[in-house]
Order: structure tokens, then C-alpha cells, then sequence
């Protein structure tokens, strides 16, 4: 062997790496919740982490919803207490990149979910109004002034006019080209799949000759924003757990932090062996530092 990584952990190694760690991030779908159900044995060890005083913080690509909604969500599915300051979502951190980071001057043109506009509306950042005609055509309809950026994210009423308008505005050079996340696609239950940001996205790169600038993970700004508002947050301190080894590995490793691969989700234990044994080295950010089959083997290191 000799390759690093990917290690299956259970029992006593993973009452140990709790106890090591102080800041634990979960992504959301695939690892503790599949759409509106939990997965079995989350909410005890959410629960069971936040009482023994751990920092637990839950980072989501998913930019349909605001957080208040997400707040509403945990508390319905059975994890207590969980509050706003502790959920970074993509659209909340898009908000905050637009608002903090590059300071819009101007209007933000939107494709996303009304989840996405409320969260931009509540950091004052200005979007167009989309109030389209519905026999418009991109050859009569009108463009918005100063139009400063464009914002892709999960669109289920994406349509053509949308993608002709964002690529006229991302013509002008100042325009700013900005996505929400980059997720392929997402599981839906009997086989099905949702396309996700990444392809409308993708689509709109192609028309402007342009490369978005990713918010959500993996990018490093979802722990950026962590670790701003919250004082002491030392990445080796930290564990980052999720289901998809392009996303969620990526962005803990990207970020200096432990990495858990759980298998409820989007990625199988075979990808993670080819990432660890493929000699590109690139590849080697894709693995996990650990595997479990699912967050409930955390369960037994909370007893006594
Ligand atoms: N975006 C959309 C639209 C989704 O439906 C999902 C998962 O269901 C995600 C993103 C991924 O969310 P997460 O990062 O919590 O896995
Ligand atoms: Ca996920």
C-alpha cells in the first residue's frame, strides 16, 4: 500500500477523532438528510455533538431556499435548536461575497430559485426585476442598466430568454460572472436525477466565453465566511464530512481541513481508492482522509 487516505474508521478511532475535533462541518444532502428525510441516526449525533459543546456549522450548496427556511427545516426533521448563524448556504454566502467582497455597485442579474432573490434582497443587494413578457424574444426585449453582475444558480424556470440576456450582459468586461455552486447534478429518489447549477452555468459559459466565479463549495469562501464570524475557527481543528468527493473533499481539502467521505450519499468508496491511487497528483485532493457508512457510526462514541 502506502497510499494515505481513505481510511475506514469505526468504533474507538472515531470516539477519537470526535474528541480531537472541536468545528464540524456537515453538508446537507446526502449526509444528513435525503430531500425532506432525515437519515437515519443524524439528528442523535447532530444533537449529541452540539450538547457536548462542539462547533457544529452546516454547509450546503443547495441555493433554492433562504436560511430562515433551513432553520425551519432542521427543527421539522428533528434537530434541535439548530439556529441561522450556524447554516451556510450557497445563496446566503453569494450575498455576502456580493455585498462584502467585491461591494456591487449596481444591479445583480439573477438565474435562480425566488429562494436565492430573498436571500441577495436581504443583504440590499439590488437584483432586476424579472417581469418578462411572455411572447419576448431576446431580439425585442429590453436590458437592464447598469447591470454590475450575473448570478447563476439552480433555475427549475430557466428558459432560453433567461441565458440570451445574461450573455449580452456579461458582454461588458465589468460585468462580474459569478455562480452559486458548480454541482453537476443532483439524486432524486427512483433513478431520477436534477441537473444542478453547474449545467445552466456551463451553458452560459459557453455563450460568453467566460468562466464563473464559484461561491459554494469547493471553493475556499463557504469556510471563509465561517471563520469570520466566528472567533478561534483553526482548520486543524476542524472536520469537514459530506458525500461528494469533487465538492465536498475538495473544499475541506482546499481549506487546510480533515476530511470524512460518507457513503449515504452521491460518491462510492471505489472512486475514492481511484482518486488515492491515480498517479496524477491533482486527483489526490479528491480523497478522503476518512470513510464512514454513515454519520450514525458516530453514534457508539457517544456512549459512556
Ligand atoms: N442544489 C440543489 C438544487 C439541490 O437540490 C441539492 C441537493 O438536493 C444541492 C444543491 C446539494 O446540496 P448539498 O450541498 O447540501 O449536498
Ligand atoms: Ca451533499
Amino acid at each position: 500500500f502506502g497510499f494515505k487516505g481513505c481510511q475506514k474508521i469505526r468504533g474507538p478511532q472515531i470516539r477519537n477523532l470526535l474528541e480531537a475535533k472541536d468545528f464540524f462541518l456537515f453538508d446537507c444532502d446526502g449526509v444528513i438528510w435525503h430531500g425532506e428525510k432525515a437519515i437515519s441516526g443524524a439528528t442523535a449525533v447532530v444533537n449529541s455533538l452540539i450538547r457536548r459543546g462542539k462547533n457544529v456549522f452546516f454547509v450546503t450548496n443547495n441555493c433554492t431556499r433562504p436560511r430562515e427556511n433551513y432553520v425551519l427545516k432542521f427543527s421539522r426533521l428533528g434537530f434541535n435548536g439548530v439556529i441561522l448563524e450556524q447554516i451556510f448556504s450557497s445563496s446566503y454566502c453569494s450575498a455576502l461575497y456580493l455585498r462584502d467582497v467585491v461591494k456591487v455597485r449596481g444591479q445583480v442579474f439573477v438565474i435562480g430559485c425566488d429562494g436565492l432573490r430573498r436571500e441577495l434582497l436581504q443583504a440590499a443587494i439590488p437584483c432586476v426585476e424579472e417581469a418578462d413578457d411572455p411572447g419576448a424574444t431576446i431580439y425585442d426585449c429590453p436590458l437592464a442598466a447598469n447591470v454590475k453582475a450575473v448570478l447563476v444558480g439552480h433555475d427549475d424556470k430557466m428558459t432560453f430568454l433567461k441565458l440570451a440576456k445574461a450573455s449580452c450582459y456579461l458582454r461588458d468586461p465589468e460585468c462580474l460572472f459569478l455562480a452559486t455552486d458548480n454541482d453537476p447534478w443532483h439524486p432524486l429518489s427512483g433513478g431520477r436525477i436534477l441537473p444542478g447549477s453547474g449545467s445552466l452555468t456551463a451553458a452560459l459559459e459557453v455563450a460568453s466565453g467566460r468562466k464563473a466565479t464559484v461561491i459554494g463549495k469547493p471553493s475556499r469562501f463557504m469556510f471563509e465566511c465561517i471563520s469570520s464570524q466566528f472567533s478561534g475557527v483553526d482548520p486543524a481543528q476542524c472536520l469537514m464530512v459530506g458525500d461528494r468527493l469533487e465538492v465536498d473533499m475538495l473544499f475541506g481539502s482546499n481549506c487546510g481541513l480533515d476530511t470524512m467521505l460518507t457513503l449515504t450519499g452521491v460518491s462510492q468508496i471505489e472512486e475514492a481508492q481511484e482518486y488515492r491511487n491515480s498517479e496524477l497528483t491533482s486527483n489526490h485532493s479528491f480523497v478522503p482522509d476518512y470513510v464512514v457508512d454513515t454519520i450514525a457510526d458516530f453514534l457508539p462514541a457517544f456512549e459512556e
